[in-house]
């Protein structure tokens, strides 16, 4: 279970707090909205959860665990097994194949290079991409972009799945799509709990099928 509690953070000393004194628990198996409007500290928010930003008050917290302030080596485990990441531009590496960008954060969390191929392979074909394994970024579409970085934050089987407007580029179908994708993550999560899924965003069209809202 994600939540965080009295939770502020601010880029440096004297900078606007964010959060002001956030608590919130997510749901899990539900994907969470994060709304409001430019610069309000969505993208920051998602940084402070997936470990890579430490709040100067309060905490995040994993299974009651106050993880925030935990050493950097238990950080980076956490963040490498437990949280996927969808970035907002989806840049994937244009010298590597789609199967070899997804496979990466597999290896980083203590995967074989065979166990991650497989699992690779599986996302792509689950994601209507498993022709397009062997190919560069450079010749694929900006959905289908966005896919692959789907089935990068998947591949480790993470409980939390961090989205930064991950529909920002996308015309409806494929928005339909990523959303579809990523409903289908939050349901699948292990022993039945379901994952944790947050999109930042200020697209309506996701908003209105999130099953909670949190605006900051
Ligand atoms: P949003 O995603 O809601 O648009 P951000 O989380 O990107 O908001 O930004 C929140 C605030 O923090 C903004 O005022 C922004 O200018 C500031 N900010 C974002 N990133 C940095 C950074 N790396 N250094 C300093 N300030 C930043
Ligand atoms: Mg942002």
């Amino acid at each position: 279970m994600l939540a965080v509690e009295d939770l502020s953070f601010a880029y440096r000393k004297g900078a606007e707090e964010l959060f002001g004194g956030l608590t919130y628990e997510f749901t899990a198996g539900a994907i969470t909205a994060v709304t409001g409007p430019s610069g309000r500290g969505k993208s920051t928010l998602l940084y402070v959860l997936g470990l890579l930003l430490t709040p100067n008050r309060g905490a995040v917290l994993l299974n009651g665990q106050d993880i925030s302030s935990a050493p950097d080596t238990v950080r980076s485990r956490v963040r490498a097994q437990r949280v996927g990441f969808v970035f907002q531009d989806s840049a994937l590496d244009p010298t590597r194949t789609v199967l070899d960008s997804v496979l990466e954060p597999a290896l980083y969390a203590g995967s074989t290079l065979a166990q991650a191929r497989r699992r690779g392979r599986e996302l792509l074909n689950d994601m209507g991409l498993g022709s397009r394994a062997d190919h560069r970024p450079g010749e694929i579409s900006g959905g289908q972009a966005q896919r692959v970085a789907l089935c990068r934050a998947l591949v480790t089987d993470p409980m939390v799945i961090l989205a930064d407007e991950p529909t920002g580029n996308l015309d409806r179908d494929n928005a339909a799509r990523v959303l579809a994708a990523l409903s289908a993550a939050a349901g699948s999560g292990e022993q039945g709990v379901g994952r944790t899924v947050l999109i930042a965003t200020h697209d309506p069209f996701v908003i209105e099928q999130a099953d909670e809202v949190l605006a900051l």
